[in-house]
């Protein structure tokens, strides 16, 4: 992260007191992940009437009906997904950008789908201000993937599914991860995917959860696309 330096940053203190009380005291021990959690300035992907709650612990509005997800939560979902150096992960639902500065201090590369094209754009202008060179990004319906890049070594649904899309499974390497919150519209499960062969997948259930819905071919197909 380039064009950032935390010594002049009034948000530091906010910053470090986040990440001891809702990180570490729940139980993350990722020590990369909690490096990048002290590292992003999370502020900055928040929309300015709420800039000051940004550190606190919630999710907060983004604009278009959407939410930047609680930091508790990025920080679980990121974990599950153990990031290595050498990851290429798809991340389905850009929102503000934030879940996606975090994958990009820990991967090799972010392939990030946003389905609102003003939402992207927004999160694509601070990320690159942030000096992030490996993201790339595409505006459509995620729930079907982006095939460009498949296979996938990671992948993390940051919007509620009412089932596992299929094509995401597909795109996931064996040996693979995927997290993702999968329920009904207004309750979730976020759920481990491990392929573990071309044709297996094993599931665990972690914790419940509540998401902005998944529009889109594999979405809830009440959901205006
Ligand atoms: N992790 C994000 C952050 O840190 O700001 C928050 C993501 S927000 C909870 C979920 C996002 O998924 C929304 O921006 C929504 O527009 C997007 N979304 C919903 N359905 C989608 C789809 N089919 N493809 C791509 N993005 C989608």
């Amino acid at each position: 992260m380039k064009g950032w330096r935390t010594s002049d940053d009034p948000y530091r203190a906010e910053r470090e007191r986040m990440v001891e009380q809702q990180i570490i005291t729940r139980g993350i021990t990722h020590p990369r992940v909690i490096e990048a959690m002290r590292k992003v300035p999370r502020h900055l992907f928040v929309p300015e009437p709420y800039r000051v709650q940004a550190y606190a612990d919630m999710p907060l509005p983004i604009g278009y009906g959407q939410t930047i997800s609680q930091p508790f939560m990025v920080a679980a979902m990121t974990a599950n997904l153990d990031p290595q150096e050498t990851d290429r992960v798809l991340e389905i639902g850009t929102g503000s950008g934030y879940q996606t500065a975090i994958l990009a201090e820990l991967v090799q590369e972010v392939w990030t789908i946003e389905v609102i094209p003003e939402l992207q754009e927004r999160a694509r202008e601070v990320l690159e201000e942030l000096g992030y060179t490996n993201i790339r990004y595409r505006v459509g319906d995620g729930s079907k993937g982006w095939p460009e890049g498949a296979p996938y070594d990671k992948i993390l649904v940051a919007a509620a599914s009412p089932s596992i899309p299929p094509p995401l499974v597909e795109q996931l390497k064996v040996g693979g991860i995927m997290v993702l919150p999968v329920g009904d519209r207004w309750g979730q499960d976020l759920v481990k995917v491990t392929k573990v062969s071309e044709t297996e997948a094993e599931h665990q259930v972690l914790f419940p959860c509540a998401f902005v819905p998944l529009k889109g071919a594999y979405g809830f197909p009440e959901e205006p696309f």
